[in-house]
C-alpha cells in the first residue's frame, strides 16, 4: 500500500530534551490496563529524560479507577477520569488538555498499537518532525465490507477537502508541544480528530505498522459508530452531502423537462393523450421523498451548528489526581 506523501525532510535542527506524555483514552479497559500502563512506561522511560502516563478514563464501569489509583504510586501517571462515557474523541482532547510535556503520545489502552514503534517515532520527532502518526499498513484482518467501506470514506473525505487526510492513519501518534498547543485553540464541539490532525498541518512523518490484536475485551466501534463517526467527518470537513443533493435536483429537474416536451408531442403530434394518474402519483412520492431527504441533510447541518453554538465543554471532569507529574511545559 503506497504511503502517503510525507512533508519534505526537516531541516536538521537540535530539540530540546524529551519530556513526553502519553495519552491512553480507556473505556472498561481494567482487564488491559493492568499490564498496559507498566509496559507502556517500561517502552518510554529510556526514551525520554522525563515521562508521564495521561490515563483518560472515559466513564468507565469496571474497575479502572482503583487499578488507576493503585498504579499512581509506583508510575508517574495522571489519573482524569471523566463524568460520563464522552467517546474517544472527547478524551482524547481531554489527555491533549491535561498533558504537560514538550511532545505528546496519543496511544490505545488496549495493546492494538505497537509499543517498540514508539522508539521511531521519537526518533523522527528528534530528527524534526512535528508530528509521526502511524499508518495501518495491513488492513485484510478487517472485513471486506468494513475495507470498503473505509476506502469510499477517504475517497470522498479527499475528494472535496482543501488538505488531504492520510489515509488509514488512527490515532497512534506523537505530536509536537506546538501541534498539541494548534489542536486545543480549535474551538469546535463536534471534534473529528482525523480531519483536525490533517488541518493544523506541521511537517509530519508516516510510520507504517500492523496493528496487534485486541488483548482482552472488545472493540466498541462496531459498523453503526464506525458509519456515525464517518458520517460526523465527512459533515464537519466537507459539504459533499449538500452537493449531492444539488446534484439529484439538477438531474430530476432536466429529466422532468425531458418528460414535459415528451408528453407535449406525445399529446398535441400524436394525439395520443398520456394517461395521467400513475406517473403523477409515481413522480409526486418520489419528489417528496427526494425533498425530505434533503430537507434532513439541510437539518443534520443545522443540527451541527446548534452544537457549535451551544459551546458546552467538551468533557465534564469528575477526578483528577496527579503523581509526580511533569512540571507544566514551558510556553512557545
Ligand atoms: N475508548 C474511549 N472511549 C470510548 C470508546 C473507546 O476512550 O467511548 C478507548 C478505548 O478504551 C481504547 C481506544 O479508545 O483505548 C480504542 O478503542 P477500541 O479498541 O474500542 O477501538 P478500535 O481499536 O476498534 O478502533
Ligand atoms: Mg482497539
Amino acid at each position: 500500500m503506497p504511503l502517503p506523501p510525507a512533508s519534505p525532510a526537516p531541516l536538521a535542527m537540535q530539540r530540546p530534551p524529551l519530556r513526553l506524555s502519553c495519552v491512553v483514552p480507556a473505556y472498561n479497559e481494567a482487564a488491559n490496563l493492568e499490564t498496559f500502563l507498566p509496559a507502556l512506561y517500561e517502552a518510554v522511560r529510556l526514551l525520554s529524560a522525563e515521562c508521564e502516563i495521561v490515563l483518560v478514563d472515559d466513564g468507565s464501569k469496571d474497575e479502572t479507577q482503583a487499578l488507576a489509583l493503585h498504579m499512581a504510586e509506583r508510575l508517574p501517571l495522571q489519573y482524569v477520569q471523566l463524568s460520563r462515557n464522552f467517546g474517544k474523541e472527547a478524551a482524547m482532547s481531554a489527555g491533549l488538555d491535561y498533558a504537560r510535556g514538550n511532545a505528546v503520545l496519543l496511544i490505545d489502552a488496549d495493546f492494538q498499537h505497537p509499543l517498540p514503534l514508539i522508539a521511531e517515532m521519537v526518533q523522527l520527532w528528534n530528527s524534526g518532525y512535528d508530528m509521526v502518526y502511524g499508518v495501518i499498513a495491513d488492513r485484510t484482518a478487517e472485513g471486506a465490507a468494513k475495507r470498503r467501506g473505509t476506502q469510499l470514506f477517504y475517497y470522498l473525505m479527499n475528494r472535496d477537502s482543501r488538505f488531504r487526510i492520510p489515509e488509514n492513519a488512527g490515532d497512534f501518534r506523537l505530536m509536537d508541544r506546538k501541534v498539541v498547543d494548534v489542536l486545543r485553540q480549535l474551538p469546535e464541539r463536534n471534534r473529528f480528530m482525523k480531519g483536525l490532525y490533517a488541518w493544523v498541518g506541521f511537517k509530519s512523518a508516516a510510520l507504517p505498522f500492523v496493528p496487534d490484536a485486541r488483548r482482552s475485551g472488545q472493540s466498541t466501534f462496531n459498523l453503526h459508530r464506525l458509519g456515525a463517526l464517518a458520517f460526523e467527518g465527512l459533515t464537519s470537513f466537507t459539504t459533499i452531502p449538500l452537493k449531492v443533493w444539488s446534484f439529484i435536483g439538477f438531474c430530476i429537474s432536466l429529466a422532468a423537462i425531458f418528460y414535459g416536451v415528451y408528453i407535449t408531442v406525445e399529446t398535441l403530434i400524436f394525439d395520443n393523450p398520456t394517461d395521467g394518474w400513475p406517473t403523477l402519483a409515481a413522480s409526486l412520492m418520489l419528489f417528496s421523498g427526494v425533498q425530505l431527504l434533503s430537507i434532513g441533510m439541510l437539518g443534520e447541518y443545522i443540527g451541527r451548528i446548534y452544537d457549535e453554538v451551544k459551546r458546552r465543554p467538551l468533557y465534564v471532569v469528575d477526578q483528577h489526581v496527579a503523581t509526580h507529574a511533569l512540571p507544566v511545559a514551558a510556553p512557545g
